[in-house]
């Protein structure tokens, strides 16, 4: 449909990404007029070059110093290469600032429908009481305003559409969900379960994981040919941009609106309601107006309260829907700077060109601080990790010749671990505007203050401390183990920042993402998220996001809204 930029909607939605385009679909479908205001680009299949070699590129993705150019952050994580480059923010053009001792690298920043869904690791997991009742358990923070049996029907639902390939383990504090077959585990993956299994009594599954083994929707089951990042031709794992969006749009009722990159909320201060948003064409630079009876921020968390914060008025000057002071506090993103590598038996197994390639490794379930355990003595809740197993040439072998030539060609198979840890929210862990930086759309920027504390720190190297246990006990060859506490912050799963709560003096949100002080503003990302547990965010950010929506529908029958 084309943009109906003119038009009156009930729903604008900022963002396209995993909360966006679940919004854009629940309450399109249900016959809400919607319009989706995203910054990026559309995306299409003719993007996608999951089957392009490197050789075919100008720089055969290897010119790291002309990515840097652009993309000096961006392309600090391998997702934002030669292929993928233009689908995210130019650092120059839209930069963000730190203070000078407390470097954060913010990553993932895409520009086109999607979001980060186009370039996305795809584990999904699901959280449990065992994360939202926490700081009953451990007396750490506050408990999230929801339980387990709340959004459990919602996992149910985004997993049947989202198809989640996975293998059932009956862990009370990592769910079952509604799994697609699983992929298979390669014989050192076994051999590493096993082992871990049998001697440490610890779960290593495969990562669950948003790609494919059966057909959904039109979209075909995985045929293993590795990028993910790069696009799929097949629709073989879960991107909003060929999934939720073109759902919503296909409903009739809802428009796209690309190159919106929305400065504000526009507010009503006599009713203290939202009534659109202000928004800069990024191809004009033209300032536009949009109306609505409700506005969704799903933006990504620290894009939404930078919306929020910009959008700040006389009522509430530290920014909207800012009452209780707590809006742009308690930044969490995962720590994962420890981990481990071994060698295993190739068992047959021999490296080639070109081979099948799966896109899903393994999960180790978190182990530490579970109920009925002792508690660990240096830190409070866990991490879990993800890994993976690789066989390659021998391209370290000694000699010259056919000798030479044999003996690459003996396969080195090794396993790696990295451990994704909690960490806990804290007031001093905050985003405000920099007051001296806008970005070239004239929009002011986010200074974001992030650091580690003890408890990360001592998390981290009992990391790199279980990852050599592990290996050990499963048996691997030549382990090497890392724990760098002191690594500089960099995120790709960051929440917390408008966080859920009951208490509207100390909350932006109630459990229904809704804001305290606007009842018709939602922001149905991961800023909400009271704490940031140490399985992946997005299944729960489209699980909560589709509870959200069907709140808000019911709202507006009782025409509360
Ligand atoms: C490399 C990588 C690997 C990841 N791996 C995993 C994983 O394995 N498992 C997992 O659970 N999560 C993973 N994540 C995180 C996951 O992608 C995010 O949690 C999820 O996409 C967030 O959803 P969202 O809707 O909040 O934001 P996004 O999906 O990023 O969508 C936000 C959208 O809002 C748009 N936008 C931003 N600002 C504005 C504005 N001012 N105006 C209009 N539009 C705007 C953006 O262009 C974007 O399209 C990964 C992320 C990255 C980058
Ligand atoms: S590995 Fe599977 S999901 Fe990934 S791009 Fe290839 S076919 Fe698509």
């Amino acid at each position: 449909m084309p943009a109906d930029k003119n038009a009156t909607f009930d729903v604008l939605v900022v963002g396209s990404g995993a909360s966006g385009g679940w919004a854009a679909m629940r309450l399109a479908k249900a016959g809400l007029k919607v319009a989706i205001v995203e910054a990026g680009r559309p995306q299409s299949d003719n993007n996608f070059t999951e089957h392009k070699p490197a050789f075919e590129l100008k720089y055969r993705n290897m010119a790291e110093g002309i990515l840097r150019k652009t993309r000096p952050i961006q392309s600090k994580f391998d997702v934002c290469n030669e292929y993928t480059q233009d689908w995210f923010i130019n650092d120059f053009d839209e930069p963000y600032t730190t203070p000078a001792d407390k470097p954060f690298n913010w990553m993932g920043r895409l520009r086109m429908t999607g979001g980060r869904t186009n370039v996305w690791g795809r584990v999904s997991l699901r959280f449990s009481d065992a994360d939202f009742q926490a700081a009953s358990l451990d007396g750490y923070g506050e408990d999230w305003p929801l339980s387990y049996s709340d959004i459990a029907p919602y996992y149910d639902l985004v997993e049947k559409y989202v198809g989640v390939t996975g293998m059932t383990e009956g862990l009370e504090h990592l769910p079952d969900g509604q799994f697609q077959p699983p992929m298979p585990l390669t014989c050192q993956e076994s051999f590493f379960r096993d082992g871990v299994k049998k001697k440490l009594g610890r779960t290593v599954t495969l990562a669950r994981s948003a790609n494919l083994t059966r057909p959904i929707n039109g979209r075909g089951p995985c045929h293993y040919c590795g990028p993910c990042e790069r696009g799929c031709m097949t629709h073989s794992y879960f991107n909003s941009a060929f999934t939720t969006v073109p759902d919503a749009l296909n409903t009739g009722k809802c428009t796209l609106i690309s190159n919106a990159m929305v400065h504000k909320v526009l507010m009503d201060p006599t009713t203290n309601r939202a009534r659109g948003l202000l928004y800069v064409d990024r191809l004009t630079r033209k300032t536009h107006e949009l109306f609505s009876r409700v506005v969704i921020l799903c933006a990504q968390s620290q894009e939404s309260v930078r919306i929020l914060l910009n959008s700040a008025t006389r009522e509430y000057p530290n920014g909207l829907a800012n009452s209780s002071g707590v809006l742009g506090h308690y930044l969490t993103a995962h720590v994962r700077s420890g981990g481990g590598t071994g060698e295993f038996p190739a068992m047959g197994g021999k490296h080639r060109l070109g081979t099948a390639v799966k896109p899903v490794g393994i999960y180790v379930a978190r182990f530490r601080n579970l109920k009925g355990q002792p508690p660990h003595k240096k830190f409070l809740r866990g991490f879990g990790y993800e890994g993976e197993s690789n066989i390659d040439f021998n391209w370290r072998a000694p000699g010259f010749g056919a000798a030479y030539k044999n003996a690459v060609l003996e396969p080195r198979t090794s396993l790696n671990v990295t451990g994704f840890g909690e960490v806990l929210p804290r007031w001093d862990n905050f985003v405000e505007l920099d007051p001296q930086v806008k970005d070239v759309f004239g929009i002011p920027v986010l200074k974001i203050h992030m650091s580690d504390g003890e408890n990360e720190r001592a998390m981290i190297q009992d990391m790199g401390d279980s990852a050599g246990e592990m290996l050990e006990a499963a048996g691997a060859k030549n382990i090497r183990t890392h724990a760098n506490p002191s690594a500089p912050r960099w995120a790709l799963h960051e929440a917390g920042i408008a966080r859920m709560g009951i208490d509207p003096k100390k909350s932006v949100l109630n459990q229904f993402q809704q804001s305290h002080d606007v009842k018709n503003l939602f922001v149905m990302d991961a800023s909400g998220f009271t704490s940031n547990p140490c399985q992946n965010p997005t299944l729960t950010i489209m699980a909560l996001c589709v509870r959200s929506c069907d709140h808000l529908m019911s709202e507006l029958k009782r025409s509360q809204l």
